[in-house]
């Protein structure tokens, strides 16, 4: 701690000519409610719920996510904390479900599971909204959503579930904050409905992983097919830029919470398209904020016209390792 604070690391994020960037963690772990890594961050990104639920032996029960969603609420308290709801099924079977697909990337994960068992999905809000009484600080966040009825049935079930805590809340004397809702951006089909999000979700997440995976149609966990896995791929660049000119035309806060937020490459050709907000692994955030410190946006804007420009993932790589190797 002694280390960070000397170098400066616990102060807030910003580049060399000083443009303020906000910076995330993505939680999942008890280890994650750390002081020394909480000074460092502007807030938690991404909370990933389905951790606590694959590390137990059965569906924890309302009271225990109410105790475990409290304890990062609190230690975060003052500062922002998106809690996604649970994202399994894909690479995240739960133990004691047993889900059997030929293809479970593209089958019953994410939300398409929690809304055809709505049980699951409303004891989950209700533990989030229980517990964010007296912090406020709680977003939600919704995964995997491919279409805006989906986004529908589920902001749907989050007022139901409001409802009834906000009127428990209420005879306790208190009064129920509405939660920030959002979705992650991470099944192509909803990069061309981001216009119809303004007006129905109060901010977005880009989860560049599956995004990556679902646009290159490959397996993210296959190392066999690892070399075509690349979030550098100029169809993602363009991706990513397409998120960020529509959310800013729209005035749709929005962040990156996917590894490319973490990867020195991804965060200087993130923040020169544009984006202000990325959510990261605890081991990143000290060395981001030294690399951002160290750069500008405008050198950041061309790394990003290059990549941009680019036919091939390798040019962008290079280009980008390049500039930082010039720069020591
Ligand atoms: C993503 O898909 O980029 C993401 C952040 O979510 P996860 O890795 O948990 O699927
Ligand atoms: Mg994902």
């Amino acid at each position: 701690l002694a280390a960070v604070v000397e170098t400066g690391l616990d102060k807030p994020a910003a580049t060399l000519d000083n443009e303020r960037i906000n910076i995330f963690l993505n939680a999942g772990l008890s280890a994650d409610t750390s002081i020394a890594v909480n000074r460092g961050v502007d807030g938690v990104g991404l909370y990933r719920t389905e951790v606590p639920f694959l590390l137990q032996r059965s569906f924890p029960s309302e009271e225990e996510q109410t105790q475990q969603y409290q304890s990062i609420l609190e230690t975060y308290c003052g500062k922002p904390v998106v809690m996604r709801t649970l994202d399994i099924g894909g690479d995240k079977p739960l133990p004691y479900l047993a889900i059997e697909e030929d293809n479970p990337f593209l089958g019953w994960r994410g939300i398409r599971f929690t809304l055809d068992h709505p049980e699951i999905f409303l004891i989950q809000v209700r533990a989030m909204l229980k517990a964010s009484i007296g912090h406020d600080n709680m977003d939600i966040l919704l995964p995997m959503i491919s279409g805006i009825a989906e986004l529908d049935e589920s902001l749907a079930l989050i007022e139901r579930a409001y409802t009834e805590v906000a009127k428990t809340a209420a005879e306790q004397g208190h009064v129920l904050r509405r939660p920030r809702i959002g979705i992650m951006i991470e099944v192509p089909s909803i990069l061309y409905q981001l216009p119809v999000l303004k007006g129905r979700v109060d901010y977005i997440s880009v989860g560049s992983n599956d995004l990556t995976q679902y646009l290159l149609a490959v397996d993210r966990n296959n190392s066999r097919v690892a070399g075509v896995y690349d979030a550098l791929h100029p169809s993602v660049i363009h991706a990513l830029k397409h998120i960020i000119d529509v959310s800013q035309q729209l005035q749709l806060p929005v962040s990156v919470c996917g590894e490319l937020a973490g990867d020195p490459i991804g965060a200087l050709l993130l923040v020169g398209m544009g984006y202000r907000s990325l959510s990261m692994n605890t081991r990143n955030v000290a060395k981001i904020k030294y690399m951002l410190r160290h750069v500008s946006v405008s050198d950041m804007q061309q790394l990003a016209d290059f990549a941009l420009s680019a036919t091939y993932a390798d040019e962008v790589r290079r280009n980008t390792i390049e500039f930082v190797d010039g720069h020591g």
